[in-house]
């Protein structure tokens, strides 16, 4: 049967898989750039980025000498800015340790900053041709549907089971293709509410024969979701506005936002909060809260308030932990912000 699959697999993905630039090289650069983009972002979204990166960055080399800033700038609104971090620092280690050539065993890939699994078994089997298989949430999805396996995919043990079941089908012959067909047809065949009606493998497909594709594949536990009360601090005078920078390992490190203050909930708060940071005597009135949002991660639920703090003169200092800095408000743009504070700015500059 694993022959049928894969033959019936191979001409689906002829006639239906997606036209992506990546595609139309084997460089593990830009097979590897894409992948990082697409770790945690839709191929809409993802596209004109990977196209801005290709533009300003058209190899390992280029990338490996850029600054961390200009690279978070270009990242701006994709999210987990980890990635792009770990991203330079891989690009770096490919450049001085591989002579800027990728390594074409597993067991190296695999050990570059931001290269799991998923994304190290592409590259090898895309650029290089080796018999890795890929298996991602579109894989889980579709192999646990087709073989009727209700073991729970977010499990050590389901993992252990659907990794060798995609190893067992692979096509070992074209195991790049191969992968990339089985992308493809999770995401855009075998969806969360597939059509079922016009599938290929419907002959195949044990969830399809018994009825039980809305209940596969199967999750044991929710994502545990923390909510967090932000308060944003907007201290202007003269068209300076401070910015502080997120150097902590939280949420957003090295992104820029507002000197902050964080609560337990989502009550406002007043002058008397704010008196430890700025000398009070500077503070002209009340300040006043001009923009609330929530704004949701995956794993964070945030609300933020973001008020106007009037001053009587210019500051020179406040008594802020963090890094902070006197940007004039034409430069914002220079600054690489997290999403939550590019929508404000939408808001508060236009
Ligand atoms: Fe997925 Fe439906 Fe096809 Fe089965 S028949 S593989 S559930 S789309």
């Amino acid at each position: 049967m694993f022959n049928e699959i894969r033959k019936s697999l191979k001409k689906w993905y002829i006639e239906n898989g997606r036209d992506l630039p990546w595609r139309k090289s084997l460089n593990p650069y830009n097979i590897w750039l894409s992948e990082i983009i697409l770790q945690q972002t839709q191929i809409n979204q993802g596209l004109p980025y990977y196209y801005a990166f290709i533009e300003k960055y058209p190899d390992i080399f280029a990338l490996a000498n850029a600054d961390e800033q200009d690279v978070l700038n270009l990242w701006q609104g994709l999210g987990y800015y980890s990635r792009a971090r770990n991203m330079l620092q891989t690009a770096k280690i490919i450049v001085n340790e591989y002579q800027g050539q990728f390594p074409d065993e597993y067991s190296s890939l695999i050990k570059l900053k931001g290269v799991g699994k998923y994304t190290a078994s592409a590259i090898i089997s895309i650029a290089f041709n080796k018999a890795f298989a890929v298996v991602d949430g579109n894989v889980y999805r579709l192999l646990s549907r087709l073989f009727g396996i209700d073991v729970p995919v977010d499990t050590a043990s389901g993992q252990k089971v659907f990794t060798k079941l995609a190893d067992e089908l692979l096509d070992k012959n074209e195991p790049g293709n191969f992968n990339q067909a089985m992308m493809d047809f999770g995401a855009l065949q075998c969806k969360k509410v597939p059509n079922c009606s016009i599938c290929p493998l419907q002959n195949y497909c044990t969830a399809f024969m018994s009825d039980t594709v809305s209940d596969l594949p199967v999750k044991s536990k929710k994502t545990v979701v923390k909510n967090r009360y932000m308060h944003y601090l907007l201290l202007e005078k003269n068209q300076q506005l401070i910015l502080t920078k997120r150097t902590s390992d939280d949420i957003w490190k090295n992104l820029y936002d507002f000197p902050l203050i964080e609560t337990l909930n989502s009550s406002e708060i007043g002058i008397e909060n704010i008196k430890h940071l700025i000398e009070p005597h500077n503070l002209a009135e009340e300040m006043k809260c001009i923009y609330k949002v929530n704004h949701k991660l995956t794993h964070r639920n945030i609300t933020a308030n973001f008020y106007v703090v009037n001053l009587k003169k210019p500051l020179k200092k406040i008594n802020f932990e963090r890094e902070y800095v006197f940007v004039n408000k034409n430069r914002i743009e220079d600054f690489p912000f997290p999403k939550l504070i590019e929508n404000f700015f939408k808001f508060y500059l236009h």
